[in-house]
């Protein structure tokens, strides 16, 4: 991309070629807006790095399940990575294949096996032996061989926040480092499953590669012994979890990550197998922003407030993760700055989206809360009976509904009252 997807041009913010003052106009508030061009500049970054090497992408479909995002991915020929069966069913309605999609998650309903199994997905990511034997249990009703890796802890640092962290032994995932040459074996001795791999995913907005150098090595040490057990490691599962920058983190480029911890397999003797990666976050993070419009500006005593349409039911992070995410005026504007807290109209104190925000705004301005991609519209939530917002994606010039906006109708239209 020669520039940025969402950049100022004379002055106005566009998503590519599309200025984001005739999006909120079409499309209306809170609206969410991908960049297509980014989506592929992402992807491209992780598809030539493994170019030539033994290794594959598979798209964390948690971070933005959109199906027109996942299309995008899907048709430059991305692998997928689910977490529930609502996910399969989005995949496949996205024109992603079964055969090239990991099941993740720590607790997988029997009917979520079952759809993956008749569908065919390449691997189960198992975290317990009570999950090995249900997977085990359903495989053998329906006749079949279940594809399964562990999820194994390593118990490495990832250095990020506790709520993101995931390979900590005091995580509910995957299973503990020490057991796990044990549960591979208890794998092995299942008539319906069939060992194909080892995986790990130990966080999320990591920033740098050491902890996942940590991991590898870990892994490794374990693939050694599994195999002197008499079991083949096919591939190695790397996870997900590489980060972006939301403020000022540095994290590594995504191909030199790619890189490092290809090269680190290889240079242990392991460059025989296949490494698969499960970014999310770092291919939709950067490539979304939520646009939102200026209700109110409300000087306090000791906090000025901008009140604003989007509110912590659009866009959780903040809430729930104490996030950051920029902010920044959609037309920039002659106007005195002041330092606002930007907050929804919400009935929750947590209802803030940034706070501390220099900002030259009048009411009725538009703002775009930036890196909104991941993790924003998939947490979006009714809360306060708040339609959830519209979906566009960008094209070149071109703006594309991807996911019309909610009506208030529909959100009561399962209720019903008691009889008289
Ligand atoms: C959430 C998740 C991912 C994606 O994580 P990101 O931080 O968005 O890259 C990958 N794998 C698994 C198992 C996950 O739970």
């Amino acid at each position: 991309m020669t520039r940025p997807a969402f950049d100022y041009v004379d002055g106005v913010l566009h998503a590519e070629g599309v200025s984001a003052v005739s999006l909120a106009e079409q499309f209306g508030t809170p609206l969410y807006v991908y960049s297509r061009a980014a989506l592929t500049e992402a992807w491209n970054a992780y598809a030539s790095a493994c170019a030539g090497r033994r290794a594959s992408v598979h798209v964390a479909v948690k971070a933005n399940s959109n199906l027109a995002v996942l299309n995008v991915f899907a048709r430059l020929g991305a692998g997928f990575d689910i977490v529930s069966g609502g996910e399969l069913a989005r995949v496949l309605a996205a024109g992603g294949k079964a055969e090239n999609t990991v099941f993740s998650g720590v607790g997988k309903h029997a009917n979520e096996m079952r759809e993956a199994l008749a569908a065919g997905v390449k691997c189960f990511n198992v975290e317990s032996i009570p999950e090995l034997d249900r997977l085990n249990a359903v495989a053998a009703q329906m006749g079949k061989k279940a594809p399964v890796s562990l999820r194994v802890n390593p118990d490495v640092d990832a250095k990020t926040h506790p709520y993101i962290s995931t390979g900590l032994k005091s995580n509910k995932f995957g299973v503990a480092f020490d057991e796990a040459r044990a549960t591979y074996q208890a794998a092995a001795a299942m008539a319906n499953l069939e060992v194909v791999g080892i995986d790990c995913h130990i966080g999320s907005q990591i920033t740098e590669v050491a902890p996942y150098l940590d991991a590898v090595d870990k892994l490794l040490e374990l693939v050694e012994q599994i195999e002197q057990d008499g079991m083949t490691i096919r591939h190695i599962d790397v996870g997900g979890g590489l980060g972006i920058t939301y403020d000022d983190e540095t994290p590594p480029d995504i191909s030199d990550f790619v890189r490092t911890v290809l090269d680190r397999i290889e240079a242990r003797g392991h460059g025989h197998r296949e490494v698969y990666f499960e970014p999310g976050r770092s291919l939709v993070g950067n490539a979304g922003v939520l646009l939102t419009r200026v209700e109110f500006l409300k000087p306090g005593a000791e906090k000025n407030f901008a009140i604003v349409d989007a509110a912590m039911n659009d866009l959780a992070r903040p809430a729930m993760y104490e996030a950051y995410h920029a902010i920044d005026a959609v037309v920039q504007r002659e106007l005195p700055a002041h330092v606002y807290d930007v907050v929804g109209p919400v009935c929750e104190s947590g209802d803030w989206l940034g706070r501390e925000r220099l900002l030259a705004v009048e009411p009725g301005d538009l703002l775009a809360i930036r890196s909104a991609g991941a993790y924003g519209f998939v947490m979006s939530s009714n809360y306060n009976t708040r339609p959830r917002a519209a979906e566009v994606m960008v094209d070149g010039t071109q703006a594309h509904v991807v996911r019309a906006r909610e009506e208030v109708q529909q959100l009561f239209a399962g209720e019903t009252v008691l009889p008289e």
